[in-house]
């Protein structure tokens, strides 16, 4: 599912899962539609994945929860070679707390359906 989005700053294209929940409003809880994350990497993505922009590679689509979450916070030593499997719950938990993980939708931007092509 192809959708853009608009922040005061710029638009972007960015492709979802086409069962991704819509965007709640800014403020609101998060219900991992993965906007934020396909829109741009955070300061996690940026320190311990080294990406800068596009769409974060941790970002992980969960099917049975029909939800994105975060791959830092589930399956650290999956992306993070150094950081060995029994110490998976102990970091995801600090990825948790430096993601903000459970506070509100901190993303604002306008989100809508990509036009279809006119041609
Ligand atoms: S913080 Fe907002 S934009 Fe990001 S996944 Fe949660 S609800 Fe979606
Ligand atoms: S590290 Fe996690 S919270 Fe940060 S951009 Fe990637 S998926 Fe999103």
């Amino acid at each position: 599912m192809a959708l853009w989005y608009a922040t005061d700053k710029s638009f972007k294209i960015i492709e979802l899962h086409a069962d991704s929940p819509a965007k709640p409003d800014y403020g609101a809880a998060c219900n991992g539609c993965g906007i934020c994350c396909a829109a741009s990497p955070c300061p996690v993505a940026f320190a311990f994945l080294f990406q800068f922009k596009g769409k974060c590679r941790a970002l992980l689509w969960q099917e049975e929860s029909r939800r994105y979450v975060c791959g830092m916070v589930v399956y650290p030593d999956r992306y993070v070679r150094l950081i060995p499997p029994r110490w998976r719950e102990g970091s995801g938990q600090f990825f948790a707390t430096r993601i903000a993980a459970g506070a509100g939708c901190d993303f604002a931007a306008e989100i809508d359906d990509l036009p279809e092509d006119p041609a």
